[in-house]
């Protein structure tokens, strides 16, 4: 499955992110969630992949999981950070063996390890290993674009041309860092069209699953909780689990449809390996014939 074959049609394409199981217990889940989330009819699910090689084989079995055994499109992403050419080369020949026809391709960030030595020749971007990928295979090809900028990016105008870089070395679609305010993510495609970027531009959700995770993926990820948002979280107890869930579910459909209003080609959930939001919220969606789903 080439994903922009998806993007080029007129109903918004829905993607559903996961990371492999982290542990047994996980894994043990993973076939139960992966089932669930299929009734949503995904247009197509994707993998991510641990910098440094981390989740290498964690990865390849979780695409091989979702695409051969669950008969689910799936893109398989590869991390470069402290990859050489000859560790990507054996990831990628793995999964075009296993009929993975589209890679979204990061940079990835230091492990945590201390311990973790890059390889000397690894490359130092994200755009270099799109370039060398295209030079080599023949994988549809998709990156990551950063609505707020990236973090380590000096402003959002300079992060939005080494974006450009990265398109014209062969990306062919754009998945977006979540944010809790569609503005950004508006004016964020205005600058990108601007600069002349004109592959597809995919706004990423992640519903609130927890006061915690969400102010420690804001610091991670650079998207900032907005007032309205925070307005909204600081109306319930931030330890009554369910209330926030469903402060999240709420506030994400609201998000959700005014990004349909807009005509976005699509809708990429970070699920974090959870069903009941993305399910809550995309059941939503579909009830009020926003989205097409089960
Ligand atoms: C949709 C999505 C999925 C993700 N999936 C994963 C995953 O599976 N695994 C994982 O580890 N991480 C993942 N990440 C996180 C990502 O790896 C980090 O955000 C990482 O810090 C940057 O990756 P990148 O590919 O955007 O890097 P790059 O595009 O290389 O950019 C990194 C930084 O360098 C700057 N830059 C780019 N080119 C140059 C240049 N030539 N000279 C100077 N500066 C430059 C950019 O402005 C930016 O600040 C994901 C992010 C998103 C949005």
């Amino acid at each position: 499955m080439r994903v922009t074959d998806l993007y080029q049609g007129s109903k918004p394409v829905l993607s559903l992110e996961f990371f492999p199981p982290r542990n047994e217990k996980a894994d043990k889940e993973f076939d139960g969630l992966i089932d669930k989330l299929s009734t949503l009819n995904p247009d197509y699910m994707s993998v991510t992949f641990g910098a440094g090689g981390s989740t290498r084989d964690g990865s390849y079995q979780t695409v091989k999981k979702i695409m051969v055994d669950k008969h689910q499109p799936t893109v398989a992403y590869i991390a470069g950070y402290g990859l050489g050419p000859e560790e990507v080369t054996a990831v990628l020949d793995k999964y075009k063996d296993l009929g993975v026809e589209t890679i979204f391709v990061i940079r990835g960030d230091k492990p945590k390890d201390d311990q973790f030595t890059p390889h000397p020749d690894s490359f130092s971007y994200a755009s270099e290993m799109i370039a060398f990928i295209r030079k080599h295979y023949d994988f549809t090809l998709g990156c990551a674009g950063y609505p707020e900028g990236h973090i380590e990016a000096k402003s959002l105008e300079e992060d939005i041309n080494f974006l450009k870089n990265k398109v014209d070395h062969g990306a062919e679609y754009i998945v977006a860092q979540y944010f809790y305010d569609n503005d950004y993510f508006f004016n964020y495609v205005k600058k990108c069209r601007a600069i002349g970027i004109d592959v597809p531009i995919i706004p990423g959700i992640m519903p609130v699953y927890s006061v915690k995770m969400t102010r420690m993926l804001s610091k991670v990820c650079g998207s900032r909780i907005t007032d309205a948002l925070q307005k909204r979280l600081d109306a319930v107890d931030a330890d009554d689990a369910n209330s926030v869930v469903q402060v999240g579910i709420d506030f994400a459909v609201e998000q959700c449809r005014g990004l349909l209003k807009e005509k976005v080609p699509g809708l990429h959930f970070y699920t974090m390996d959870r069903s009941e939001s993305t399910m809550a919220i995309v059941q939503r969606l579909g009830q009020e014939k926003l989205l097409s789903c089960s």
